[in-house]
């Protein structure tokens, strides 16, 4: 198991992610709210940038709660099918903008439990939308957010909710934009294979460096 991070270190992890991540935002394409929760649910296993390269034509055809409602399932799969779990993701796509249309009169609810409660919609999917559309003080624990918190000793819980608690814990504010450093840090500097420890900003703060030494 990893040494925990001091709590001297763990401010200076904190200061440092905000000086070198200041202006971060999602790679996710999106022009309001509808669009954001869709891309949020196909990025699910699958990369953004493939999300960007899927989601222009299904805004354009579905712009809408109201008009992806209606879709023909078999038409929504076949707009997505290069995304993973496209079969899944299409049928929680249709259900989710049914539930938009009956319970919230179209609009996308912004408040977590009612998000949580639409098909497709877990807790890590709900803090994402909330911290890109209202700036929200809270994190979701991604894969990259998960890897980084255990390499630098910030976490040693085994779910992405414990993680996501311990990280709430600790660092308490500016979470909205530790939430998009942790990303961005995870998916091109602590990577999952091959992290670039000799280029990283923390390595003389990181409680794991030594494991990928050649
Ligand atoms: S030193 Fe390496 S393992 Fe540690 S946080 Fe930096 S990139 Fe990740």
């Amino acid at each position: 198991m990893v040494k925990k991070a001091t709590k001297k270190e763990i401010n200076e992890i904190k200061t440092l992610f905000l000086e070198h991540y200041k202006d971060a935002k999602t790679e996710l394409n999106y022009s309001n709210d509808f669009e954001l929760l869709i891309a949020i649910m196909l990025s699910a296993q699958c990369t953004d940038k493939r999300v960007n390269l899927i989601t222009p034509a299904l805004f354009k055809k579905y712009p809408t709660p109201q008009s992806l409602q209606d879709a023909p399932l078999e038409d929504i799969k076949e707009l997505i099918k290069t995304c993973s779990f496209f079969n899944n993701k299409a049928t929680n796509l249709k259900a989710m903008a049914q539930m938009v249309c009956e319970k919230f009169d179209g609009k996308i609810p912004l408040d977590r439990e009612e998000l949580k409660n639409l098909p497709g919609v877990g807790q890590k999917t709900a803090n994402v939308l909330l911290i890109e559309s209202q700036g929200a003080n809270f994190i979701a624990v991604d894969t990259h957010v998960f890897r980084v918190s255990h390499r630098l000793g910030l976490s040693n819980s085994n779910t992405p909710l414990k993680t996501e608690e311990d990280l709430t814990k600790l660092f308490k504010d500016n979470l909205f934009t530790l939430h998009q450093a942790m990303v961005l840090f995870g998916r091109y500097i602590c990577k999952a294979i091959n992290p670039k420890c000799h280029e990283c900003f923390l390595s003389h703060l990181c409680k794991s460096k030594i494991s990928f030494k050649a």
